[in-house]
């Protein structure tokens, strides 16, 4: 069946303009003038409320099977369609059993089995022990590989070593996939650790000082050093120090095979203006000055961080410990699968950033990290027709309605934002419309061989 969206602001890869998407079985057939569009029974038009393509976020904790009742597929796929989100990235943590085994994989799988609004995928896990399970899970469908070069602090998931890293390199480098790491090392933290212990920990600025931007800068360095040395795909996760800019820079330009992402928390907040006690703000790495925020912005517009990730993280909210407002104690993660869209977009518009750059740091350059660019990222004819109704002047206050996760607990709520989802379309079918979710199980895993040297370079597009 043939069906055509018609909108004037399609966002392209190659801009923005009035444009017919016309869709065949699920897939874009073809991007064509509004008059030139086939005769269908089937025709969509959104007027001037912005087409774009579904968004692919690479940076989710679902947490599914094992601790459902922090999150679980049918929330937070649930969350994603309401946020614009076509495609999930799964971590291999906070989950159990964690992501690093192919038996592990399939549990995952089976615990996803018809539950899903929204496609997709998993990052196995890589530590010291499992390195054995690499080609056998990159086999197996994952998209790449997630490590730790500091403990998660929690029970699954463990850290890896530079000496794991140096044996594992060799093999990650043959499978072509992406590792991605937290790029945090324990020596730059254990030090203030020591000195804080008496300090005020109801102040953020404890929380800061423990986990210093050295912390992030010398794991960036012993990372680009094994890169440089095996060239396997490196990929930053979370980035939130802007002192390692500069370096990871120099170190693309040099031709290394890496990528950086960001979140919206750090593109949002600011560690002054966290009110005591105000643990839903925490993460690690954690949030930095307003200065630092800044020159995170200034490293997406000049492309040295490629894409940005929700780094969605819930936990049940007592885990937040609220009450007793204590950061060292505070779970760490902050949950904004169904707003991370119109987080970034109010800081773009604020900044006076172009909207198209939107699909393409959270769209684009995502699903080129998880290899999936042949379908994923875009409006172009042979991608999937995931496609998503945006209007950027709506203003909302975000209030728990909002949210769609399990725990309607967030650091944004009662903040107001620009750019509300209408509608989200997977593979041609309605699975959101303005609070409605007509279609659950609509979501399928995305397993197809990964393109070997795909690169998220090649999401940066000179036209805009
Ligand atoms: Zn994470």
């Amino acid at each position: 069946m043939v069906k055509v969206f018609i909108s004037n602001r399609v966002i392209t890869p190659q801009g923005m303009r009035p444009a017919a998407v016309v869709v065949e079985n699920g897939r874009i057939v073809a991007v064509t003038e509004r008059d030139s569009a086939p005769q269908s029974s089937n025709v969509l038009d959104f007027g001037d409320l912005v087409l774009m393509p579904g968004l692919v976020d690479t940076h989710v904790h679902i947490n599914e099977p094992g601790r459902t009742e922090w999150e679980g597929f049918e929330t937070a796929t649930r969350a994603a369609a309401a946020g614009g989100i076509t495609t999930l990235v799964d971590m291999p943590l906070n989950c159990l059993p964690e992501t690093t085994t192919v038996d592990a994989l399939e549990a995952k799988r089976a615990a996803a089995a018809g539950k899903c609004y929204v496609d997709w995928a998993a990052w196995g896990g890589l530590t010291d022990d499992n390195q054995g399970h690499i080609l056998d899970l990159a086999n197996a469908g994952v998209r790449g590989f997630k490590c730790f070069l500091i403990d998660p602090g929690i029970e699954g998931l463990t850290m890896v070593t530079e000496a794991g890293l140096e044996r594992a390199a060799p093999t990650l480098a043959e499978t072509g996939l992406p590792l991605l790491v937290h790029a945090e090392l324990p020596g730059p933290i254990a030090a203030p650790a020591r000195e804080l212990n008496g300090a005020d920990w109801q102040r953020y600025e404890t929380y800061l000082r423990s986990r210093p931007d050295a912390a992030e800068i010398e794991a960036i360095r012993m990372l680009l050093r094994l890169c440089r040395k095996y060239r396997f795909r490196l990929h930053i996760v979370h980035l939130s120090t802007a002192l390692a800019l500069e370096e990871l820079a120099a170190a693309e330009a040099e031709g290394l095979p890496i990528t950086v992402e960001t979140c919206p928390h750090y593109l949002h907040f600011a560690a002054e203006e966290i009110a005591l006690s105000a643990t839903l703000l925490k993460c690690a790495p954690p949030i930095r000055s307003a200065q630092n925020r800044e020159a995170l912005w200034n490293g997406l517009q000049q492309g040295t961080i490629h894409l940005i990730a929700s780094d969605h993280s819930p936990c049940p909210p007592a885990m937040k410990r609220q009450e007793e407002g204590d950061f060292r104690k505070a779970w760490g993660g902050i949950a904004s699968l169904s707003i991370a869209a119109s987080i970034v977009w109010t800081g773009m518009r604020e900044r006076g950033i172009s909207l198209c750059r939107l699909p393409q740091w959270m769209a684009q350059a995502p699903a080129a990290l998880a290899g999936l660019s042949a379908k994923k990222g875009a409006i172009a004819p042979g991608m999937d027709a995931d496609l998503v109704v945006f209007d950027p002047d709506a203003k909302f206050e975000v209030d728990p309605s909002h949210l769609h996760y399990r725990h309607k607990v967030s650091a944004y709520l009662g903040e107001s934002f620009y750019g509300v989802v209408e509608r989200t379309f997977l593979r041609g079918e309605e699975i959101y419309n303005k609070g409605d979710f007509p279609a659950l199980g609509a979501g399928e895993e995305q397993v197809s061989l990964h393109l070997r040297h795909e690169h998220v370079h090649g999401a940066q597009s000179s036209t805009w």
